[in-house]
């Protein structure tokens, strides 16, 4: 449903650097697979989210969305990239229009891309609007006039009116005060359930988040994915030191702490400057001389579906 590969975004700067965002990443999600993709901020998930539907220009890679090739799409598949992969952001608010009533809002897309207009129109985006859990009397509300929680149910319920096949969704709650990110979460989990068929890929660097909502994982650090595989086996024997790393981050009581704990010391480094051989090297608490910080590490997978980037996992 989504092919990712050898993705690559660079963005120049004025500086004549060059920020390596994205510097080859490779995922499928099967119709219907929910992944997560996690990582530390800066590693370059909401880069490869925005390049899956071309709201960031590829420098490299190919990206297909079923039978569509994303990066050749012109005119009529540009619209129909824009109505069959459709994205939720972190900030609700700076994604709405402050001047547009909520139904306005949910209602664009359709104006855009479908012929439904008049009351089909109406109850279209009324029923999508509650079934989000915004009741009629939100219906002509400005974004203003509604909570964090409430304007990001609104975002939830434009992308999903036009009945996308793909969505991503980039840290959908983390904008959110702790006690309403339970309620997304939740609406979030039963989408699935509702839309068994539709393709997710969300992202967050909250581990528990993706443990609770996806059936894979991709680990990302420095523009590429170190690790991928079901949620199941990664979490249970994460392979790559910097999985372990991340996984030893959660808070857990300290009965039931691993003994094999590994802290992440210092901060990720620049990527208009990344670490020769493997990009983690530097912060990797097994890293060998002469071998991780000269050559990169090839894709190995694990015969429980999994795949790894490291010399000594
Ligand atoms: P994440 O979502 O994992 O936090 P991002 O994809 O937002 O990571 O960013 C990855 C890296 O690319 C960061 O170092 C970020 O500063 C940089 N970056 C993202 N967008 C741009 C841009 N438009 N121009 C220059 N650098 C960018
Ligand atoms: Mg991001």
């Amino acid at each position: 449903m989504l092919e990712i590969s050898d993705l690559k975004v660079h963005f120049p700067l004025a500086s004549g650097q060059v920020v390596r965002a994205v510097d080859g990443v490779t995922l499928t999600l099967t119709p219907g697979e929910v992944m997560g993709l996690v990582g530390e901020s800066g590693s370059g998930k909401s880069t490869v989210g925005k390049a899956a539907l071309r709201l960031v220009p590829a420098t490299d890679g190919g990206i297909r969305i079923g039978n569509l090739d994303v990066l050749s799409a012109r005119g009529k598949q540009m619209r129909d990239l824009r109505s069959r992969a459709q994205m939720v952001f972190q900030d609700p608010h700076s994604s709405l229009n402050p001047r547009m009533t909520i139904r306005r809002a949910v209602s664009e897309g359709l104006i855009l891309n479908t012929s439904l207009r008049g009351r089909a129109l109406r109850d279209k985006v009324a029923e999508m609007l509650e079934a989000m859990g915004l009741p009629a009397q939100f219906h002509e509300r400005f974004p203003h006039e509604l909570s964090g929680g409430q304007k990001q149910r609104v975002c939830i319920a434009r992308a999903l009116v036009l009945d996308p096949e793909l969505l991503v969704l980039d840290e959908p709650t983390s904008a959110l005060d702790v006690s309403v990110q339970a309620q997304i979460l939740r609406v979030l989990r039963d989408l699935h359930k509702v839309r068994p068929e539709m393709t997710q890929l969300f992202i967050s660097h909250n581990l528990a988040v993706i443990r609770f909502l996806c059936q894979s994982v991709a680990v990302m650090y420095l523009g590429r994915i170190v690790e991928a595989g079901p949620v199941a086996r990664v979490f249970e024997a994460p392979a790559h030191p910097y999985t372990r790393a991340l996984l030893s981050a959660v808070p857990v009581p300290e009965a039931t702490r691993r003994p094999d704990r590994i802290r992440l010391e210092g901060d990720i480094p620049s990527p208009t400057a990344l670490p020769p051989g493997c990009a983690f090297h530097t912060r990797c608490p097994i890293a060998e001389k002469g071998l991780c910080d000269v050559t990169a590490p090839p894709e190995v997978k694990l015969d429980d579906g999994r795949s790894v980037r490291c010399h000594l996992a």
